[in-house]
């Protein structure tokens, strides 16, 4: 089928597009291999590094780099104190990684819908899930838009709950002028390949609180510590370090440190790059009955990790299965973002079931993202363009 395109004759590519790739040149190349020769492979100064380039970056006073997103989640959550009997409000469309930190502590993730325009977590339905044993929310920055960070606040305040902001997908990203990462208790990086910038595997969180700062150095190395203050048995015999809680190994490599520091110095070309290929998607699509285009809050200022096509389905011919796989023979290689994370078996079991989101339930049946990354050339994405608008000619309901 990937040879053939599903109607129409060729396939309007000969070669397949994938829906993300990473961009790697010659300085991250050499940044990776002086680290190889250089005293510390791990623990040292090239983790600090990146850490202080993170808090120049996104504005916050800590920044605590780990071996993924998921560690910087799952440390989030202990961070937060959240625990058995809790409630924690996650966004419902959203790698699982989000809710498992959740359920990693014990607590109960509880799903919020999303709204119909941005696809972004709903204030309103956040408001609505409240009750005495909610504790804190995980609302995603979904495709790098970020999410209304000053109605969310709000009702962190308001509630005294733990506002942890995931935003694997929004490095690069501002909010009324405010980098991600300087607004929430905790900011959540990932830097998994398929994100905006990489270190191969990676992760952060930031905050500005120096405490939470302090329990997530200590919980990334399996909670031990060699500053004298947070010892119960303080000494300064230099051998000695103390276990004072129960943490992980989830330390992130020197060599992946450096990796994301030569990466970091591209950010701001890869958000430009990625832009222009938004527009170039939206600028094709706006006038499309068939097609809606994600709408943007004015406070976002995006670096964009996924592009969605959301399909209009009342208005074709089709379902969003058969939509997908005219694509894929046309050679666009696109993917689905996300199932909503309760609608998986696992969830089910916990006793979850489906009509829970509205809204990003009929948001799962209808989308797809198309391809979006730093080298996708003009040309690639006219082909992109061009596979979408065969098939929604092919599928477009005649009157
Ligand atoms: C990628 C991703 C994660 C997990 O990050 P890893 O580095 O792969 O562990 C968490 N949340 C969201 C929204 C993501 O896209």
């Amino acid at each position: 089928m990937s040879k053939l395109a599903i109607f129409g004759g060729s396939p309007v590519r000969e070669t397949p597009i994938h829906y993300g790739k990473q961009y790697i040149d010659q300085a991250d190349i050499d940044a990776v291999a002086a680290t190889l020769v250089s005293p510390a492979l791990t623990g040292g100064p090239k983790v600090t590094e990146l850490e202080n380039k993170l808090c120049e970056i996104t504005g916050a006073k800590y920044a605590v780099a780990v071996s993924n997103g998921t560690a910087a989640l799952h440390l989030a959550a202990m961070a937060a104190g959240f625990g058995e009997g809790d409630e924690v409000i996650v966004s419902s469309i959203t790698f699982a990684a989000s809710s498992n930190s959740v359920l990693y502590v014990g607590a109960k993730p509880v799903f919020a819908d999303i709204k119909h325009n941005t696809y972004n977590i709903d204030p309103e339905s956040v408001r609505k899930l409240i009750t005495p044993r909610t504790k804190g929310v995980v609302a995603v920055d979904f495709t790098g838009q970020s999410i209304e960070s000053e109605e969310i606040r709000e009702i962190c305040k308001e509630h005294n709950l733990v506002f942890i902001e995931d935003a694997a997908h929004a490095m690069g990203t501002k909010y009324d002028g405010k980098p991600v990462g300087s607004i929430a208790d905790m900011t959540c990086f990932s830097f998994h390949p398929v994100k905006t910038v990489t270190s191969g595997e990676g992760g952060a969180i930031t905050t500005n609180d120096e405490e939470t700062y302090k329990k997530l150095m200590r919980l990334r190395s399996h909670g031990i510590t060699r500053n004298q203050e947070e010892m119960v048995h303080p000494t300064d015999a230099r051998w000695y370090n103390e276990q004072v809680e129960l943490g992980f190994n989830y330390r992130i490599t020197d060599i992946q440190a450096a990796l994301l520091i030569s990466q970091l110095d591209k950010l701001p070309a890869f958000s430009k790059r990625r832009w222009e290929i938004v527009e170039k998607y939206n600028e094709a699509f706006k006038d499309m009955p068939e097609i809606q285009v994600q709408e943007e809050i004015p406070q976002s200022d995006t670096t964009r990790h996924l592009y969605i096509l959301r399909l209009n389905t009342e208005l074709l011919n089709c379902d969003r299965r058969q939509f997908f796989d005219a694509l894929w023979a046309e050679n666009i290689c696109c993917q689905v973002h996300y199932l909503p994370v309760y609608w998986h078996s696992y969830y089910e079991k916990l006793g979850y079931e489906k009509g829970l989101c509205p809204e990003a339930e009929s948001y799962y049946n209808s989308s797809m993202s198309l391809p979006l990354y730093y080298t996708l050339s003009d040309a690639e994405v006219e082909d992109v363009i061009k596979a979408v608008k065969k098939v929604v000619d092919y599928y477009r309901f005649f009157l």
